[in-house]
């Protein structure tokens, strides 16, 4: 092949890249081109914070490439419109581009793939954003796995490839004098002023991120990962999200430092570690074998269940003011960071779905709006989890206390008093629940509690008994 386009989609990085490496192997010269659709600023669950990270790494990558002598084409507009000019402009004889898993971005591509085609031109696409995709691991009747240990087991029974090899200084330089490029718009200028403080995108930021993860806080990521307080995860959703990190590169990684230690619970660590990178797969799995999941529930039956969808209880569970601290913690800190702990991440949605009884997709889209790491299939299914109404879910009695929940996870309110500042005054024994000492409450702004938790989780056992008769 002489020139090919490689498109740049949730794969913003030059290293370890399927479709980038195999148009660097293949044609004699590669066009890097990156399109801002009109959906990144107009579609429903579209947020600032992951809008800025994204727009963030494709100025990284940008630079990037700039330093290795290629030149990234930035356009705005319609894919379906843009890639046919452009490859008639430039020559190509195919377009390359790594696979989504999205519905959406599934019919997207099939209408790229005729009108690319109608215009004589190939349209290649490659998977790797996970590492085994819907039909690589099914059971033994042939069928998607909905739970997720036998997924798991199955998943860790097959060999992990290794990082695609490196497009680079090697490829021949790409730039055409006549492909002109957009400039990319910033985030507020486009209806989305970013309020949060998000951390930096880019490839080399996520390298860094683990590179550092894996020198050290992997071996303890077991025993810390749930503890709000102190951070023990890898902080790499945001980098899986915008494909500015290989899922193989982390891997490989993963695999050296679990080689260079003796200790068994650092060992033990770095499987916990490994699982959570298999719940991702898992997810898309689910996602891609099942669509109907961003409909509506997993389990059809429980779209019938009777949720109260009180807006001045979604506007306090929004804001954190619902008067229990863990959650309003959670509620603030991603608000104003576009990010929360994978466990307040279960007590929130729990929250919401079991003691406020408002439909799990209300807060699903809340999260993609805030999230700087939302992604349709993990959130989805977090959220479906939480709710219990999806794959592999909490049963529908299993409702978290979110007092008990606290007190095991943020003993003494560490983390709830980095985001509750109205409550410094609270001791330790009764930080998580103010209500005990309505004087100091009533001094210190903080709200009563809206619902009262005994009472709502018999109204949810009710709710979902109702379902489960009919
Ligand atoms: C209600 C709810 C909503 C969620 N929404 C999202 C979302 O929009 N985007 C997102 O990436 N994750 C989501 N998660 C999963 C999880 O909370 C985050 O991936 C995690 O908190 C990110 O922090 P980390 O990078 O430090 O993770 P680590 O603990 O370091 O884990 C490593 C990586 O594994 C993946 N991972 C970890 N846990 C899960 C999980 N339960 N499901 C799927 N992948 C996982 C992520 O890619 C993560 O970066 C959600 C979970 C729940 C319960």
């Amino acid at each position: 092949m002489k020139t090919v386009i490689h498109w740049f989609r949730r794969d913003l990085r030059v290293s370890d890249n399927t479709a980038l490496s195999e148009a660097g192997r293949r044609a004699e010269r590669v066009i890097p081109v990156f399109i801002f659709e009109e959906a990144f600023r107009t579609g429903p669950d579209v947020g600032a914070a992951r809008l800025a990270f994204l727009l963030q790494s494709v100025e990284a990558l940008r630079k990037e490439l700039a330093e290795l002598g290629h030149t990234l084409v930035i356009r705005c507009g319609k894919s379906e419109e843009i890639l046919p000019e452009l490859a008639k402009a430039a020559g190509a004889s195919a377009v390359f581009a790594n696979k989504r898993y999205e519905p959406y971005a599934q019919h997207r591509d099939e209408r790229i793939t005729s009108t690319l085609l109608n215009a004589g031109v190939g349209f290649e696409l490659f998977k790797d954003a996970v590492v085994w995709e819907e039909t690589e691991i099914l059971t033994q009747a042939g069928n998607p796995y909905t739970v997720f240990t036998p997924y798991s087991k199955a998943w860790k029974a097959k060999p992990v490839p290794a990082p695609r090899p490196g497009f680079g200084i090697q490829h021949p330089a790409s730039s055409i004098p006549h492909l002109h490029s957009d400039t990319l718009p910033a985030s507020d200028e486009i209806g989305h002023p970013l309020t949060q403080k998000i951390p930096p995108g880019g490839e080399r930021a996520a390298l860094e991120l683990l590179r550092h993860f894996l020198a050290g806080p992997v071996y303890e990521y077991g025993t810390h990962r749930d503890f709000p307080a102190l951070d023990g995860g890898s902080s790499l959703s945001p980098h899986l999200c915008a494909g500015t990190i290989g899922i193989r590169t982390i891997l490989a990684g993963l695999k050296k430092a679990k080689a260079k230690t003796g200790n068994a619970e650092a060992v033990k660590s770095c499987e916990t570690f490994l699982s959570e990178l298999i719940w991702r797969e898992f997810y898309t799995q689910v996602l891609r074998n099942f669509p109907h999941v961003t409909q509506g529930a997993f389990r059809p039956e429980y779209n019938r269940l009777a949720w109260s969808n009180n807006q001045e209880h979604f506007a306090a569970w929004c804001a954190g003011r619902t008067g229990y601290p863990i959650v309003d913690a959670a509620m603030r800190c991603l608000n104003a960071a576009g990010t929360m702990h994978n466990r307040l991440r279960m007590v929130v949605a729990m929250f919401l779905a079991k003691d406020l009884l408002i439909s799990w997709q209300w807060g699903e889209r809340y999260f993609m709006r805030q999230l700087v790491d939302g992604d349709l299939a993990a959130n989805n299914g977090g959220w479906q989890w939480s709710a219990g109404t999806g794959t592999d879910a909490a049963p529908y009695f299993r409702i978290f206390n979110p007092v008990s929940q606290a007190e095991k996870f943020d003993a003494g309110g560490k983390f709830v008093r980095r985001w509750l500042p109205e409550l410094k005054d609270f001791p330790d024994d009764l930080i998580q629940q103010p209500w005990e000492n309505p004087l100091l409450l009533a001094k210190s702004g903080y709200p009563h509690r809206i619902v009262l938790h005994e009472e709502q989780r018999v109204k949810c056992l009710a709710m979902f008994k109702a379902v489960k008769k009919t």
